[in-house]
């Protein structure tokens, strides 16, 4: 709907603008016209102008299409690198910030719908778990544990993740979920932005989160539990926020959001025939979530004894396609 407004405001800014200089074109004719055989003082050029009629209405319509027009033009193009843009939002709380994102779009072919997910392959910052980052914007302490414990105003910028079963580090298992999903949603017109698009990127939690709040519509991070000292794969939930964070901006104004995403996620899953642990979420207060402004969900899918050969990947990215669909009503 906001799109057929702007477009509408477009088309009815640039018809005015084209009247307008049509209008001009007219005067300059006349004005031409005219000035033949007077004198070089005659203010015809004055004239035009100020009998040039300027409702107050169309000016502010004219000045919106421009934006508009100016935004169209500084439109992001295949394969660019997106950097954390100092002037956003929070984006002075993060602390490592050299690297950039990578932004695929869809071809027209798949039916491009114009919907940019943030994919998010966790972990994969070398030297993140050195440095600390803000839990939350305004410094309050963390309310429940994790990789940091409850009561900490600081945690790792990037934590370094946890191994599987066979060794695996979780950091390659997630980049490759991140591109099999990354496939199938540009397949499917989705565009998207790759938090990390290799095995390391200089983004902390924080950075990501920041730049996805600014490029995409909604941010999924991929991860796969740990300590959960069970000896079992336990199946996929998402991360909700606790309830004490959520009179906490920006939480207060999204959590609403990110549980309406992560619970179309694990429905998606659940209808592949994916486990699903528990009621499908687990409360844990993360960077992530304390930083979105938009709709944005920790998908935890499996822990370490979870099978993570690619015909599972492509199975759980079916699963998260699904509920995508789901929650842009696809
Ligand atoms: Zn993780």
């Amino acid at each position: 709907m906001k799109k057929l407004v702007l477009f509408w405001i477009c088309i009815v800014g640039l018809s005015m603008t084209g009247c307008r200089a049509g209008q001009q074109e007219i005067e300059r004719n006349n004005a031409a016209e005219s000035t033949v055989g007077q004198q070089p003082e005659e203010p015809v050029t004055e004239e035009a102008v100020t009998e040039e009629p300027v409702p107050e209405e169309a000016t502010e319509a004219e000045l919106q299409s421009r934006e508009q027009i100016m935004e169209e033009s500084v439109g992001y193009t295949n394969l660019q690198q997106i950097a954390l843009d100092s002037t956003w939002e929070y984006a002075d709380h993060s602390k490592i910030n050299t690297g950039a994102a990578v932004l695929y779009l869809a071809s027209e072919e798949s039916g491009r719908k114009g919907i940019v997910i943030g994919v998010n392959a966790g972990h994969g910052t070398a030297g993140g778990a050195k440095v600390k980052t803000l839990c939350h914007p305004d410094g309050s302490a963390k309310v429940t544990g994790g990789s940091t414990a409850a009561g900490a105003t600081e945690a790792a910028a990037v934590s370094g993740g946890m191994t599987f079963q066979d060794g695996t580090p979780e950091r390659e298992v997630t980049l490759r979920m991140a591109q099999i999903l990354r496939d199938k949603l540009l397949s499917s017109g989705y565009d998207v932005l790759m938090l990390r698009d290799s095995e390391d990127v200089q983004l902390d939690n924080v950075a990501r989160t920041v730049i996805c709040n600014n490029v995409a519509d909604c941010h999924i991070a991929l991860h796969w539990d740990s300590g959960d000292g069970k000896n079992y794969d336990k199946g996929c939930f998402y991360i909700s926020v606790p309830e004490a964070l959520k009179t906490m901006e920006p939480v207060a104004s999204h959590w609403q959001q990110h549980d309406t995403l992560g619970t179309d996620l694990v429905e998606g899953l659940r209808e592949q025939g994916t486990m699903i642990y528990g009621k499908g979420n687990m409360s844990i207060d993360l960077t992530q979530t304390s930083y979105s402004t938009i709709p944005s969900v920790d998908m935890e899918l499996g822990n370490a004894y979870s099978d993570h050969s690619d015909v599972v990947l492509e199975q759980l990215a079916t699963g998260l396609l699904a509920g995508i669909n789901t929650y842009f009503e696809q």
